[in-house]
């Protein structure tokens, strides 16, 4: 599906900065952070569709993800939006400001699917120190899957039985 950017006028400086603060400035879609300098304000709807220049019509994107949306696959934009969610609600529940490494959120996703790692991330963020590193929690979320996985697989063992 191509994507016609109609830009009849800059947005305000001000919705921009509104924007990138609530989506504290990382990549709605993949999840990269951005500086206000070069991060870029994308609309849901476009405008060319009737789309409105508020807030709640805009996310805050790299350029990448604002310019290339069509050309990655549906899968790739499936896993990226839910790396996303996944590490806005990795930071609602840890307190962490910052987001979890992209990488990292993708790599768990492609393990384990997206539902599990919710499942891990509600259990272990609210255990999580606010000056542990990442070296610490990582692992811990990783020995959680691995264990669910495990227990998910007797049980099923279980039942055939
Ligand atoms: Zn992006």
């Amino acid at each position: 599906m191509g994507r016609v950017t109609v830009r009849r006028r800059p947005l305000p400086q001000s919705i921009r900065r509104q924007v990138f603060i609530r989506d504290r400035f990382i990549c709605h879609y993949c999840g990269m952070p951005l500086s206000p300098r070069t991060g870029q304000v994308d609309h849901v709807v476009p405008v060319a569709e009737g789309g409105a220049d508020e807030a709640e019509n805009l996310v805050s994107a790299c350029g990448n993800c604002n310019r290339g949306k069509s050309s990655k696959s549906i899968a790739e934009w499936a896993t990226a939006r839910e790396a996303s969610r996944l590490q806005q609600l990795w930071m609602d529940r840890s307190g962490h400001p910052w987001p979890m490494p992209p990488r990292v959120v993708r790599g768990l996703i492609e393990a384990y699917g997206a539902p599990a790692v919710e499942g891990a991330f509600l259990s272990i963020a609210p255990t999580v120190g606010l000056n542990e590193g990442q070296h610490l929690w990582v692992p811990r979320l990783y020995d959680y899957l691995r264990t669910q996985r495990l227990s998910g697989r007797r049980a099923k063992k279980r039942r055939s039985v």
